[in-house]
């Protein structure tokens, strides 16, 4: 069947978001060490970002970390502003230009941040959708926001190609509905398999 639309993560698959990613989780360990965290569990928590979403560390965590540390760290890091310098990756623009199909772009996080983050890439004007939400506030994932597309663009799974860097959002939730998927390999994700 023909792809008639392909839905692009933006973190880690646009533009490298990891120079903002470690400035923010380092802001976040600060938080959490002056509010009384014990030093000897961050190894653990380095250990643990290594692979794991913040919000993935916050559920480990919490049988030894008491709640409001855990908030604090994760309202740190989630809010952590933007370089002003970032930039697409090579062939991002190129890419978007080309591509003659429905173009849809899904981001998740802060929301006020997220859309920071598209502006300063110059990149809202190659999409046709534009999709941002906070997973935390609305309880919604990716494959809610994926199933609302395609009833809403009368796509079938099989006509949409998501391309994202993590395994256990975009591209699982994209499999599971039966969609097309390609990983990118950029990120603290990119060491990851299926
Ligand atoms: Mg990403």
């Amino acid at each position: 069947m023909e792809v008639k639309a392909v839905i692009f993560d933006l973190d880690n698959t646009l533009f490298d978001c990891m120079p903002s990613e470690i400035a923010a989780f380092g802001a976040a360990k600060k938080v959490m060490l002056e509010l009384g965290l014990d030093p000897k569990l961050v190894p653990k928590i380095d250990s643990l970002y290594k692979t794991t979403p913040f919000l993935g560390i916050v559920n480990e965590m919490k049988d030894a970390v008491p709640e409001n540390i855990l908030d604090a760290g994760y309202k740190t890091y989630s809010s952590a502003g933007v370089g002003d310098d970032i930039k697409p990756f090579p062939d991002v623009v190129e890419t978007l230009k080309g591509l003659k199909v429905i173009k849809i772009l899904v981001t998740y996080g802060d929301e006020k941040i997220q859309w920071e983050k598209i502006n300063k890439l110059g990149l809202a004007g190659f999409f046709d959708e534009i999709y941002v939400f906070n997973s935390l506030e609305s309880g919604k994932t990716k494959k809610d926001v994926f199933a609302h597309m395609l009833e809403k663009l009368k796509l079938e799974p099989e006509e949409v190609v998501v391309v994202g860097d993590q395994l256990f959002s975009e591209i699982r939730h994209g499999n599971d509905l039966g969609m097309h998927t390609v990983q990118m390999l950029h990120g603290r994700h990119s060491k990851s398999k299926p």
